[in-house]
């Protein structure tokens, strides 16, 4: 053998196998400072006085740990105090909000930079929140806070507030719960870094992580549907550390949101006067999903114990079985008629009837699908029975609907004015070939104010 060969082996047993004969350190373990019991996930600074008695009473009586992930930072809007609008109010908005959550305690707050778009169509944030984007971030704050627990927005469409911020946060906090435990979903959060300890980052070192529970609030304006469907709490009840009912500790929560008319204004009033009526409503949530043994109705932390547990296969998506010509709502209705199923939450479908609200004197949109799912195309009319005083767009009456097509048509009503508070009933009939062939309900309800719908 050359000697330059015996040089190489030498160079190859001391510089090709570096291996130590020491033990490596332990694991690095996740940063404990950001474990949550409870993820809130809303749209906006302010969103959480929702269930701010509920959060003083997890966080002070029960030392649940609370991180709050918004979506937007409130720009949209008005502003109660100053003249700052539009990035300003948000600015102004993430402070309040920050300050708000600081009050119980709760210091992990994030805001993923959607914009505020107010409105009642869910459809219309998720586009205007770049959703996969959104979902993204969502799903990286649940791995990096593990909560045991996601609460959120209802995904539904409902008469009340209602909006469109709120339930793009309830669909994809749903989803968030759904796959943040799978590790292919969005792979580069859960690859373990190259080097922890350099500059050249590579891998984000998260864990895929399970929640357990997944429970939802709403902005309806009418509660009779929630009765019955998760647990409720009262604000009038009385905090065993802080000695006063929760209420009270809720309005100081709620007073740091200067900006929000029929919010800071209030709750200053409340403590200044002593009557706390408005914060007393019971706070009713919706159970959504539960992956450990626990009742509908059971409080939000039954039979939750520490630890990880596996991750809850999601079935895959399949399109429901149709035949013959059908009518049915569109839109936002026909995206969460699929959205429930494919989330394993169907039981929300039963919440309500298809409804909405709109202020009189104001355009109703609402989206219809003519399915054909004959072998045969086909001329279909399109009918609508209006309650007095609601008036609709000129539009085509005929629809040349193809085998197997679906003909989407956008139908605007307006409102009757002079209305508040009233509950009204429109039909879309079809026919075909001479006979009714289906129809479809949508309740109204007529409010003073509101979002635009
Ligand atoms: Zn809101």
């Amino acid at each position: 053998m050359k000697s330059s060969s015996r040089l190489l082996i030498l160079w190859l047993l001391f510089n090709a196998s570096p291996v130590s004969a020491q033990q490596a350190p332990p694991l690095t373990i996740p940063d404990e400072r950001y474990k949550a019991d409870i993820l809130l996930v809303v749209a906006h600074p302010d969103d959480e006085t929702a269930i701010s008695s509920y959060l003083a009473r997890a966080i002070f009586d029960q030392h649940k740990r609370v991180a709050v992930v918004y979506g937007t930072r409130g720009d949209g809007g008005g502003n109660s105090v100053g003249n700052e609008q539009a990035s300003s109010l948000g600015a102004v908005r993430e402070i309040e909000a920050r300050r708000a959550l600081a009050s119980l305690g709760v210091m992990n707050v994030w805001f993923i930079g959607a914009p505020d778009t107010p409105g009642q169509d869910v459809l219309r944030s998720l586009e205007t929140w770049h959703h996969g984007n959104a979902l993204e971030q969502v799903v990286r704050l649940v791995r990096l806070t593990r909560p045991e627990v996601i609460i959120t927005w209802l995904p539904c469409y409902v008469a009340g507030e209602n909006h469109d911020d709120h339930q793009a946060a309830g669909v994809i906090a749903t989803e968030a719960f759904g796959m943040s435990g799978d590790p292919t979903i969005f792979p580069s959060q859960v690859a373990a870094p190259r080097q922890r300890l350099r500059i050249n980052n590579y891998g984000e070192g998260l864990q895929a992580w399970q929640a357990k529970k997944l429970y939802y609030f709403s902005d309806a304006d009418h509660t009779d549907f929630l009765e019955g469907k998760g647990p409720q709490y009262k604000p009038s009840d009385v905090s065993t550390s802080r000695k006063v009912p929760y209420y009270r500790l809720s309005a100081d929560e709620w007073s740091f949101h200067e900006t929000q008319r029929g919010v800071g204004d209030v709750a200053r009033s409340a403590i200044e006067k002593g009557e706390f009526k408005a914060l007393n409503e019971p706070e009713r949530f919706v159970m959504g999903k539960l992956l450990v043994g626990s009742t509908m109705t059971g409080d939000i932390f039954e039979a939750v114990t520490p630890g990880p547990i596996a991750y809850a296969f999601k079935r895959p998506y399949r399109p429901l079985q149709r035949d013959g010509i059908s009518l049915q709502l569109g839109g936002p209705w026909a995206f969460y008629r699929e959205f429930w199923r494919a989330q394993s939450i169907e039981h929300l479908a039963e919440l309500v009837t298809p409804e909405v609200g709109v202020a009189g004197g104001q355009p109703l949109n609402v989206p219809v699908l003519i399915a054909n799912d004959t072998d045969q195309a086909k001329v279909i009319s399109l009918m609508t029975e209006l309650p007095d005083g609601w008036t609709e767009q000129v539009r085509f009456a005929k629809f040349p609907v193809a085998a197997h097509e679906t003909y989407p048509v956008q139908l605007v009503l307006t409102a009757p004015a002079g209305h508040a508070n009233e509950w009204h009933k429109i039909t879309w009939k079809i026919e075909a070939d001479g006979r009714p062939v289906g129809s479809v309900e949508l309740r109204v309800h007529l409010r003073s104010g509101g979002l635009p719908q």
